[in-house]
């Protein structure tokens, strides 16, 4: 039996706000998505006020769950970015992970996914979620079928880069239709929420519309899922990097020493658990001007290939600076699929080739044996 809208609002009467109004009438709900036997919506509030909703958000998505018709629900709590301001994220500290928790071969994996691999870095603003589009659309263009699920919650950037407005629709009630676009299967938990809202999340609440976009999702066959991991190392990214079954694992990184001691933080946190790093991405590595063709390493290019080098880590590429990039990217027009024959998607795509090549070759190098103090 379906259930709908009206009946989720009825239920939601019963759940009380903080000062005692009734969940629905508190202007603090969004848009409740109900596809049949599966609810989705979310809770805005005041930052300050986070904690006194949390136990309300656990009760609407008990109260929901509870109605007959209903297998899962997924209530997020939101808070209102001011305009501009960087969306909330995950604590940075350093990757504390659970020495010998389950993961790896103990993980299920995800039916009809041949390979799953995660697109990291060690921290934001390197250009992760662009790489990984481009990355994606690259080994799909060598002929594989390919999926990107924006891991990146606390601020998800597929609906950007892709363009993509719409909301999926239920399949049968019980699963989520993934997104298509330029041939890649997409799934963002953005395609969910309002742009102008950032999500607060709870630690279960990660796993489980982590869980949820990995298991819900008809996905269909594919040949590699490339997942978008949030930036950094934290224990967020950690507790990400265990509950997903990932052959490998690509780091981005600019060339400057900074973010090169953050990426060498990502290389250490996957070899931590176990996940082959499957190499390292230079990212904005040199800049070509587009008036006389003359390259600057403004950054000191060259950095992320010799860290590489002293991991003992493939080197998959450079990606130059460029203005065409940025323009194309954050206008949702991903190079590769928009350019094919450009100069820049022939860079991804060589990239893309070397990544195919290693997990063809059975995911990765093995990872040497070292830990790395940050
Ligand atoms: P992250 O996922 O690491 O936060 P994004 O992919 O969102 O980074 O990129 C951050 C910004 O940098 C975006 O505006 C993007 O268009 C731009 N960018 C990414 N890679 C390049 C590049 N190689 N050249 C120029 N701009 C880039």
């Amino acid at each position: 039996m379906a259930v709908n809208k009206e009946q989720v609002l009825a239920a939601l009467e019963g759940v009380a706000s903080p000062s005692g109004t009734p969940l629905p009438r508190t202007g603090a709900l969004s848009d409740v998505v109900a596809g049949d036997s599966k609810v989705f919506f979310s809770i805005s509030v005041d930052a300050a006020e986070v904690k006194a909703w949390e136990p309300v958000r656990k009760r609407a998505e008990e109260v929901v769950r509870a109605l007959p018709g209903v297998q899962s629900a997924l209530v997020a709590l939101t808070a209102e970015r001011r305009a501009g301001a960087a969306p909330p994220r995950p604590p940075q500290g350093r990757a504390m992970p659970a020495r010998g928790a389950p993961r790896g071969e103990a993980l299920q994996g995800v039916p009809d996914v041949a390979a799953i691999i995660a697109v990291a870095s060690g921290k934001g603003g390197v250009g992760k979620s662009t790489t990984a589009v481009n990355l994606a659309l690259g080994l799909s263009a060598l002929g594989l079928k390919v999926g990107i699920l924006d891991a990146d919650i606390y601020g998800p950037s597929l609906p950007k880069l892709l363009a993509i407005r719409e909301r999926p629709q239920t399949i049968g009630g019980t699963r989520l239709k993934p997104i298509t676009r330029y041939g890649l299967t997409v799934m963002s938990i953005g395609f969910l929420i309002d742009e102008d809202t950032a999500m607060i999340w709870r630690g279960p609440m990660v796993i489980s519309a982590l869980t949820q976009m990995l298991r819900e999702v008809e996905w269909g066959t594919l040949d590699v899922m490339v997942v978008d991991m949030p930036p950094g190392t934290g224990d967020a990214q950690l507790t990400m990097a265990q509950q997903v079954p990932l052959k490998g694992a690509i780091i981005v990184s600019t060339p400057q020493d900074l973010a090169l001691i953050d990426a060498r933080r990502g290389v250490s946190m996957f070899k931590r658990v176990n996940v082959p790093v499957l190499g390292v991405i230079e990212n904005m590595s040199y800049f070509l001007c587009p008036h006389c063709g003359t390259r600057s390493d403004i950054f000191g290019h060259g950095g992320a290939r010799h860290e590489a080098q002293r991991l003992g880590v493939p080197f998959l590429g450079e990606v130059p600076l460029d203005m065409a990039i940025r323009e194309k990217s954050d206008a949702g027009l991903p190079l590769v699929a928009t350019e094919p024959d450009g100069p820049h998607a022939r860079i991804y795509r060589d990239i893309a080739a070397k990544v195919a090549d290693q997990l063809k070759a059975g995911g990765g190098r093995a990872a040497p044996k070292i830990v790395i103090e940050a």
